[in-house]
């Protein structure tokens, strides 16, 4: 069969969707999960944009190493240096430049014409080339320009040495069949197409993003680009799981396989919603909390008999298993530590003892503790952020009528602790106004949102809050089976980030170290290349 290759560009086009929220720890544990999965290329950013995507980048070359590292850039010569420094660690780099070339973009925004933009285009790609051996050329807007013309480019960026050439439909315009025609065209009229794979990038405005990408597939598109949970630009981009599974699904249409790990799926959809503060909604396929899920008894009385009835998929081919831990609160730490390695977690020594008291905590409140409780416990105990504010002691009182009050403790690295109270309009308030009061971490929260990971009442509780501060904008994450709890604890994460992004800043080096194996780890020494290259 065909083979279709994946380009994952969660961290690039998703992460512009995310405000730049990702802490470098986080975009390199996405990068591992996404190797994992099994794409085929990882674009890591846009290193021109930011010293803080430049050392993404680069850091990503260097944790990444069974798949192809792609970066972005417009096609201006010194960004085209800037993203060639930022890949030349990887194993397999690829350098990813963009210019528009529709008349409504040349005319309005560029203000060049056809002739000038083919020339420049043409120069980033040679330029490109001369840095990194595997250069792909997208046409921004390609879905709404001229063909002939866009033919003419793609001719003469592959002539320059593109070896990927990227149609993209950047505003969700297209609509399938019109899309099919537009990437078959191009493969019709560019003579030298032979020397360059075909790529295609779709966007949802209209909610078509899937639809698009694989009717490329279906009349030759040889890469597609997509996101994990469709995250990215305004309405999002195609979603990496959708086009997965339906060529999977339906490999007797499309008569193509790709190379993606699909059991991974589930774990990479959690970690990236997790991570980027964006929950997924319940219904959305492959991915939605209730995507497996048979309400009518129609359906479920087929299901009992057969499960083909009613199933195209199964629910554990994405690796969502949701079955019962048979361990309990009775279970020692062997049979914990069995269960997160048959779940695929690998944690250090320290992660594990953290993990496994707070899955103490949860049996004891909950009867049932199943994976999905598991994994936001163990999210919510894997460090990603040096913890220099750690919740010690919460108490709230509220009611009605009651002036909701919080008490706060708080315990720093210095072995010391501080406490205070204050009222809010709720108990939330309260609590984000005590910690304010001993933190020094000027700041504005400007989201908060709950998720129960399971059904029922004794659900754990997932709280993600958004915190905007000096330093940039952070997602900080809480889980426990009391949303109060959890929400004080999302809160202190996010003001640790805070504060780790400004020790960061003042004494101008990374924070993430990496083991041998290039596994994250706290305690290893730091790497030497990790100095701020474009201050
Ligand atoms: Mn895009």
């Amino acid at each position: 069969m065909r083979k279709v290759k994946i380009f994952d560009t969660t961290l690039r086009d998703g992460e512009q969707a995310a405000g730049g929220a990702l802490t470098l720890e986080e975009k390199l544990e996405i990068g591992r999960q996404l190797e994992r999965l099994g794409v085929d290329c990882i674009e890591a950013g846009f290193p021109a944009t930011s010293p803080g995507d430049f050392r993404a980048v680069e850091m990503m070359c260097q944790v990444v190493k069974d798949c192809q590292v792609a970066a972005l850039s417009d096609a201006k010569l010194p960004n085209i240096e800037t993203t060639g420094a930022a890949l030349k660690g990887a194993v397999a780099p690829r350098l990813h430049t963009v210019l528009s070339t529709s008349d409504i973009h040349l005319q309005h925004q560029l203000r060049i014409s056809r002739e000038a933009a083919l020339e420049m285009a043409v120069a980033a790609v040679k330029l490109g080339r001369r840095l990194i051996p595997e250069v792909e050329f997208s046409a921004m807007d390609a879905a709404r320009s001229d063909w002939d013309y866009l033919c003419r480019v793609f001719e003469a960026t592959i002539s320059a040495g593109a070896t990927v050439i990227n149609i993209p439909d950047t505003l969700g315009y297209m609509q399938p069949a019109e899309f099919a025609a537009l990437v078959a065209y191009v493969m019709e009229h560019v003579s030298n197409i032979d020397r360059a794979a075909v790529s295609v990038h779709c966007h949802n405005d209209l909610g078509m993003a899937t639809a698009l990408s694989l009717a490329a597939v279906k009349v030759g598109a040889q890469w597609v680009e997509c996101t994990v949970n469709g995250v990215g630009e305004r309405a999002g981009n195609a979603s990496l799981e959708e086009i997965v599974m339906t060529l999977k699904t339906r490999a007797d249409y499309f008569g193509v396989e790709t190379g993606v790990r699909t059991e991974q799926i589930w774990r990479s959809s959690r970690l990236v919603a997790s991570y980027m503060g964006f929950p997924v909604q319940p219904n959305k396929a492959i991915v939605g909390s209730n995507a497996f899920a048979h309400a009518s008894g129609l359906h479920q009385d087929g299901m009992l008999k057969e499960r083909s009835t009613y199933e195209i998929m199964t629910p554990e081919s994405i690796g969502r298993t949701d079955s019962r831990l048979v361990i309990s609160k009775h279970s020692g730490r062997n049979a914990f530590r069995n269960r997160l390695r048959q779940m695929g977690y690998e944690l250090n020594e320290d992660e594990f003892m953290r993990a496994f008291k707070a899955f103490k905590e949860i049996a004891d409140k909950k009867k049932d503790v199943t994976d999905g409780d598991i994994e936001a416990v163990v999210a919510d105990q894997v460090l990603t952020v040096e913890e220099t504010y750690r919740l010690e002691h919460l108490l709230v009182t509220c009611g009605d009528p009651a002036v909701p009050t919080a008490t706060v403790r708080i315990a720093t690295p210095d072995g010391q602790t501080h406490q205070d109270a204050a009222t809010g309009d709720g108990p939330v308030d309260a609590v984000c106004r005590a910690i304010n009061r001993l933190v020094d971490v000027p700041n504005r929260l400007s989201e908060f949102s709950v998720q129960s990971v399971t059904a029922g009442i004794d659900a754990i509780g997932e709280v993600s809050v958004k915190v905007e501060s000096d330093e940039g904008t952070f997602i900080g994450r809480g889980a426990s089976t009391d949303i109060v709890v959890a929400s004080a604890r999302a809160y202190l994460n996010a003001l640790n980030k805070v504060v780790a992004a400004r020790r960061d800043r003042e004494s101008g080096h990374a924070r993430v170290k990496l083991s041998q194996d290039g596994s994250l780890r706290a305690d290893s020494p730091p790497v030497a290349s990790a100095e701020p290259v474009l201050a």
